[in-house]
């Protein structure tokens, strides 16, 4: 039985950081002309009320995007993802909030494909109504981490694989390495985003180890922290695995993360990035 509900926590800063590196990888892979598959595995219900009880109880976002919305001194490499988010809100109150499947949903061509799971029954049936119907977009209620694996490599030859779990259950972490050897093993030239919540430093960084440990070469670390490690239940820091990553991203994630430290956690924030395989 699954509790998390993504509504609690949409916006917030480690929504921001995960958001901008999809945007930033789907703005690369739109360069080219040739078609690509995008693949969400935990794809939630695709857009979110920020002034509904789930999103006001928490406040997360008031750290998140809320800190973002009215900056006029945005570094190139975020505007796009700002400019995402006043698309899908009508006026200048900042009142909705695009997860994943809707960024992806707008960035992606009419050549591209999009293939979203969510196994929570509730967000999937929100997520498809979240989604206007675009032929080369398909929901499905099932296990991501199995139903990705089968997809690989996918016919265009060129796509974007996010996963995103909520990390309820301890397995987790084990698991999306594993899936993410398997997968990389289909196809080996496609891009990979791994998100992690930073709750346990220990856990994160045996994480590390095992990510090392697949052999897969090209991989940046990104990870971005609104306060020091502290012990107990929370999370400090969130950060994100990029196998194969735009050439461009490095430099771009070198404006974006010092911007995000500053404007939502300026006292006790800090940022860190590397390249954690070389290719
Ligand atoms: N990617 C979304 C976004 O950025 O807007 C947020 C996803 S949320 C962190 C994780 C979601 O994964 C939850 O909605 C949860 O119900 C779903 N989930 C958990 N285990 C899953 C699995 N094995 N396959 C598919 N969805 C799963």
């Amino acid at each position: 039985m699954l509790s998390y509900r993504h509504a609690f926590h949409a916006g917030n800063p480690a929504d921001v950081l995960k958001h901008v590196v999809v945007v930033r990888c789907l703005a690369y892979l739109n360069q080219k002309e040739k078609p690509y598959l995008v693949v969400d595995t935990h794809a939630g219900a695709g857009r979110y009320r920020l002034d509904d009880a789930s999103a006001q109880k928490t406040g997360e976002y008031q750290q998140g995007i809320a800190r973002l919305w009215h900056r006029q001194d945005l570094p190139e490499a975020l505007r796009g993802y700002v400019q995402l988010v006043k698309e899908i809100n009508s006026s200048d109150e900042l009142t909705q909030y695009p997860g994943s499947p809707w960024l992806i949903r707008t960035l992606i061509r009419e050549q591209d494909r999009a293939i979203f799971y969510e196994l929570h029954s509730k967000d999937h049936a929100l997520l498809k109504r979240h989604l206007e119907r675009k032929p080369q977009i398909i929901t499905r209620c099932e296990d991501g981490l199995t139903g990705v694996i089968a997809l690989m490599p996918p016919n265009e030859r060129r796509g974007l694989v996010l996963m995103d779990p909520s990390y309820e259950v301890k397995e987790d972490y084990q698991q999306v390495v594993s899936v993410l050897e398997k997968a990389h093993r289909r196809f080996a030239t496609g891009t990979f985003l791994v998100w992690y919540p930073v709750v346990d430093r220990e856990r994160i960084s045996a994480m590390e180890r095992a990510v090392k440990r697949t052999g897969i070469r090209n991989i940046k670390q990104f990870e971005f922290s609104t306060c020091p490690d502290f012990p107990g239940r929370g999370m400090s820091a969130s950060g994100m695995f990029v196998v194969n990553p735009p050439w461009t991203l490095e430099q771009e994630m070198q404006q974006i993360l010092p911007y995000l430290v500053d404007v939502m956690a300026p006292d006790q924030g800090s940022f860190r990035y590397k390249t954690l395989v070389a290719e």
